[in-house]
């Protein structure tokens, strides 16, 4: 069972849209030699379906409905083959996929730089935005989670906190 705890989002949030485009440039001659090390990583054979879908949630570097991933890689892979991909990707605990609000499935990478965390959810424009609690917080959460194993006799193996809410008109995610 998973424990699920669900707050109001209010504020907007920012990030350093300029400072990632001029990254990204360096960044597309990393993402192949990436997503091969990866597999290689994780012992499992590098196939070209593998290899475009890996690149593509690289590049992507947020979370993504499967149906907007296969809208992106169209042409490139068929949908069973993106369905079979990336359960092989979720075998290897390299693949996360939760649901939106409105029950579509997303998906996302969980490498060793982007593991626990949380999500905004705008119900204006869909998008699903990454983000961090403060550590105290997720410690404070840790030790609420050990009373309620004891109390109810239970293993708690995961906890989610999702946030709903609006973008604004400074919130730079929106497209
Ligand atoms: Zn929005
Ligand atoms: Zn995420
Ligand atoms: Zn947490």
């Amino acid at each position: 069972m998973r424990l699920s705890l669900i707050f109001l989002f209010v504020k907007p949030i920012f990030i350093e849209y300029h400072i990632f485009l001029l990254l990204k440039m360096n960044y597309d001659y990393l993402v192949m030699d990436n997503s091969r090390k990866i597999l290689a990583d994780h012992k499992v054979s590098v196939t070209n379906p593998r290899i475009v879908v890996l690149e593509a949630l690289l590049e992507i570097k947020s979370p993504i409905t499967i149906d907007d991933l296969l809208a992106q890689l169209k042409n490139k892979v068929a949908k069973s083959t993106l369905y079979r991909v990336l359960n092989d990707l979720k075998d290897i605990n390299i693949l996360h996929e939760f649901s939106t609000p409105d029950s579509q499935t997303v998906v996302e990478l969980i490498l060793e730089d982007h593991s626990h965390h949380h999500h905004l959810f705008c119900s204006d424009c869909g998008e699903i935005i990454d983000v961090e609690m403060a550590t105290e917080f997720e410690n404070r959460l840790l030790k609420e989670i050990k009373r309620i194993e004891k109390k109810f006799n239970f293993v708690i193996e995961d906890h989610r906190l999702e946030l709903f809410g609006k973008c604004t008109d400074l919130c730079v995610n929106c497209k």
